[in-house]
Parts: C-alpha cells; sequence; structure tokens
C-alpha cells in the first residue's frame, strides 16, 4: 500500500514537472489502411490522428541519395551498397515508390508533425559521415531544423550528429548501454530505449529528468506497457499503436 502511494507520487510528480507524455507513431502510422511502414503515406497518416511526431529510418545510397526505409535491402538490393537508380523504382508494400528523404520532408511540410529521424549504422563510416552531412542539409533546405528529432544506435553517428547539427536539436541514443551521465557528457539529449531498459533501470527516468534529459521509449505496443511508462512520467512513447496509446493518454 505504501509502495503503490510512494510510485503514485513519484508519477504525480514527474508529470508535474515535465508534462505529458508525447505520442511518436514508429515508421508512421503503417496500421492505417493502405499505409506501409516509411512510407509517406504513413507520415500523413501520423499527423492525421493528431500524433504529437513520426519516426522513420534512413540510410543513405553509395552514390548519396537519402532514402526512408527500415530494413538495410528493399526487394533484395542493399541500399548502402546500391546506386540511387536502382533503389528509387523499388515499391512499398503499399504500391508506393520507396521515399527519398527529399520526398518526406515535402510531405511533411504541410503536417504539424515533430520528425523523429533515425541514423541506421552504416558499414563503411565514412559513407556514415556523408550521410549524416547529408541529412543536416536536407533538413535545412527545406527549413525544417526546428521540428526534427534525431536518433540513431551508432555511437560514432551520435557524436556526429551531436557536434554538426543546428545547437538546441536533440539527438538522443537508442543502444541501451549508455547511463544518463554517460548521455549527459556527451551532449545528447537523453536516452531512446527500448522499453525493458527502463524497467530494468526506471531510476533513470528521474535521474535523466534531475540532469536536464529528456526519455523515449520504444516500442511500446501494449495497454500496460504504455501505463507503466506514463506513470513513470517518460516524455515520448514510440509506439506502433498510436491510437491506443492516446486513448489511454486521454483518461
Ligand atoms: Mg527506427
Amino acid at each position: 500500500m505504501m509502495k503503490n502511494l510512494f510510485f503514485a507520487l513519484i508519477a504525480t510528480i514527474s508529470l508535474t514537472c515535465w508534462g505529458q507524455t508525447q505520442v511518436v507513431a514508429h515508421r508512421g502510422y503503417w496500421k492505417a489502411p493502405g499505409s506501409a511502414q516509411n512510407s509517406c503515406r504513413s507520415l500523413i497518416k501520423a499527423d492525421s490522428i493528431h500524433c504529437w511526431g513520426t519516426e522513420f529510418d534512413v540510410w543513405m545510397s553509395r552514390d548519396g541519395v537519402v532514402f526512408v526505409n527500415h530494413d538495410a535491402t528493399i526487394n533484395g538490393i542493399e541500399i548502402q551498397k546500391a546506386k540511387a537508380s536502382q533503389v528509387r523504382t523499388q515499391r512499398l508494400p503499399n504500391g508506393e515508390l520507396i521515399p527519398t528523404l527529399e520526398q518526406l520532408l515535402q510531405a511533411a511540410k504541410g503536417t504539424t508533425l515533430q520528425l523523429v529521424c533515425e541514423l541506421k549504422p552504416h558499414d563503411d563510416k565514412q559513407q556514415e559521415a556523408r550521410a549524416v552531412k547529408k541529412i543536416l542539409k536536407l533538413f535545412h533546405k527545406y527549413g525544417m531544423e526546428d521540428r526534427v528529432t534525431y536518433i540513431t544506435f551508432s555511437y560514432p553517428g551520435l557524436k556526429m550528429l551531436i557536434q554538426q547539427a543546428p545547437a538546441g536539436t536533440e539527438v538522443y541514443y537508442l543502444n541501451g548501454e549508455l547511463t544518463p551521465r554517460d548521455l549527459k557528457a556527451l551532449g545528447a539529449a537523453g536516452p531512446d530505449y527500448h522499453y525493458s531498459v527502463f524497467r530494468h533501470h526506471s531510476g533513470w527516468i528521474e535521474l535523466c529528468h534531475r540532469l536536464g534529459l529528456k526519455t523515449n521509449a520504444w516500442t511500446v505496443n501494449k495497454a500496460e506497457e504504455m501505463q507503466w511508462c506514463i506513470d513513470w512520467g517518460i516524455d515520448f512513447i514510440t509506439t506502433n499503436e498510436p491510437e491506443l496509446l492516446q486513448q489511454l493518454l486521454a483518461q
């Protein structure tokens, strides 16, 4: 009883200090009719249900075009090793052509979404460095630098994004091995970790907030797990079930 009261108190303080948990559609709202993961339609659909943000993954072809796709390959073509002309003609399961980052940004122009851009770890780190420059340039070109959050599993990518993105840009690390203090020292905005990492280190949430960091948990699809994140004051939840999360947050 006392334990429950204690946790409720911590959760209330956390929410009072940090505001409501925000909804991030994982690879867009791809479960909507006619949608597909990482498609322009999934972005528009995430906007249509008023998600705070939409997440997507990016790879750069060997000749310097940034594409939006989760897997390293599309229809058997490995994006980082292929020429853009080979990749451009590939279709997603909903029939759309694979979007370039440029096309996705054009689609996002008319929305109010925050864009959670995941840099995928490239085999060739020089190519990854070129990808970082290209990505930053595209957000600048479209005047969307204030609408992007970067996330990555790549440690070199994390450092490059922190160093090279405009001041104030939030960059999160996905690979759960760094502590909040490590992230703070690097200049990251915080951990964007698998939900189970926060469950294992629940003290990290409050520590992050004390350090001025924010927390993002992925990929949280069950109501019970969402509620745990909400109760503990996680700032952002990345989910394949954005409408379920919105219902819980509305309660
Ligand atoms: Mg991703």
